[in-house]
């Protein structure tokens, strides 16, 4: 029976690369019945809407969905389309492999890190309140009045709530993860020294968590500045890191570096029975429709996609394509050359066939 999966091909870089990796899916020869669904720019020109809730309530029908990178207007009401997807699903872990492929750039090797980062709260609830403003200036009074310290003249202020039971069910879910994946280790990343009510929770409930666990996955915890650092220096020392939400986009994006970078870091935003797709990386309106960027990060969500749908051996199949197609170094784009001046670089498409061709052959 095909596989239901709702298509998002988002806006920018987002509709090449969407349909780049829908071409490689399919060509593993897994069953997918492909429900395409708008958000982001194009949502806004046909609908007037740029999150319609046709598409949240497709995603809820089908359970999955691989989605394109989607821009986030500046200035409008709506703070991000990619976290209110992540809010309305409750899609609350968000999970980043990063793992070195022979023949892209890169100042490391032999990488192989997962960023299980917290969706759900932290400094991205969204709940901030204005510089000037009346509510904001109410707010401040009551803070000292609490607090009995002063907040400076003109702040705006963003909360930063962070719970027992996300944390929870984050820190869980990263032992599960680690277990299903043959994981040696979990690293708790925090600031638990200075925010003590927030971080220092995490903290203590990730340590509760990992007594659950305690022969089964080693267990350690970081400070978050410290952790930069050491990832830098030894990120061969690390395996599974869990942080909170900010932090884990921070560090996710460290990680991509480790292994050359965006165009090739890919992702999961994964709930209770239901999860959605998509690469690390944004929509880079500058390369808008030049079909010019690198397919590779959306085509490795699809990878995660396909093991999340059980289908690992056609995984397998389609990360080894895009491995050995890297490694040959022939039809490649712009990044991933030596010289991304280089004149034999390829389209997205063009990359895309050459993945097809290594999994047909
Ligand atoms: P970006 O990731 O879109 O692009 C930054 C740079 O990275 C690009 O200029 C390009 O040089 C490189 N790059 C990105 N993807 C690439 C690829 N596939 N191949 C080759 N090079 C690639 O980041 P940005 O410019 O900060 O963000 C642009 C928009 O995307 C913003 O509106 C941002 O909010 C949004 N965004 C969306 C998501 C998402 O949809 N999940 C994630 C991050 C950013």
């Amino acid at each position: 029976m095909a596989h239901k999966v709702t298509l998002i091909p988002g806006d920018g870089i987002g509709p090449e690369l969407a349909a780049a990796a829908r071409r490689c899916i399919d060509a593993t020869g897994v069953k997918i019945e492909w429900v395409e669904a708008l958000a982001g720019q194009d949502a806004l020109d046909r609908f007037g809407t740029l999150l319609p809730d046709a598409t949240i309530e497709s995603i809820k029908k089908t359970k999955v969905a691989l989605k394109g990178p989607i821009t986030t207007p500046i200035g409008s009401g709506f703070r991000s389309v990619n976290v209110a997807i992540r809010h309305a699903l409750d899609l609350y872990a968000c999970v980043r492999p990063s793992k070195s492929y022979v023949g892209v750039k890169s100042h490391y090797k032999d990488i192989d890190l997962v960023v299980v980062r917290e969706n759900s709260e932290d400094l991205y609830a969204g709940i901030e309140f204005e510089q000037g403003k009346p509510e904001t200036k109410e707010l401040i009074s009551q803070i000292e009045n609490f607090s009995k310290k002063k907040i400076r003249e003109g702040s705006g202020i963003s909360i930063k709530p962070i719970s027992i039971a996300a944390t929870e069910r984050i820190v869980k879910f990263a032992f599960q993860y680690a277990l299903q994946n043959k994981r040696r280790k979990i690293t708790a990343i925090t600031k638990a020294n200075i925010m003590k009510f927030t971080d220092g929770l995490f903290l203590k409930v990730a340590r509760e968590v990992a007594k659950e666990f305690e022969g089964k996955i080693a267990f350690e915890e970081a400070l978050v500045d410290n952790m930069a650092m050491q990832l830098v220096q030894k990120p061969h020392n690390y395996d599974v890191l869990v942080l909170p939400n900010l932090y884990g986009d921070i560090l996710s994006d460290l990680c991509a570096g480790l292994i050359g970078g965006l165009g090739i870091a890919p992702g999961a935003n994964i709930g209770d029975g239901i999860a959605v797709f998509e690469a690390v990386h944004g929509s880079a309106p500058k390369y808008k429709g030049l079909n010019k960027v690198n397919p590779t990060a959306m085509i490795l969500s699809g990878v995660l996609m396909l093991r999340y749908l059980k289908e690992e051996e056609a995984a397998l199949r389609l990360e080894n394509a895009v491995r050995s197609v890297i490694a040959e170094g022939k039809s490649v784009t712009y990044d991933l050359k030596p010289d991304p001046k280089d004149p034999s670089a390829v389209g997205t498409k063009e990359m895309a066939d050459a993945i097809i061709l290594k999994l047909t052959k």
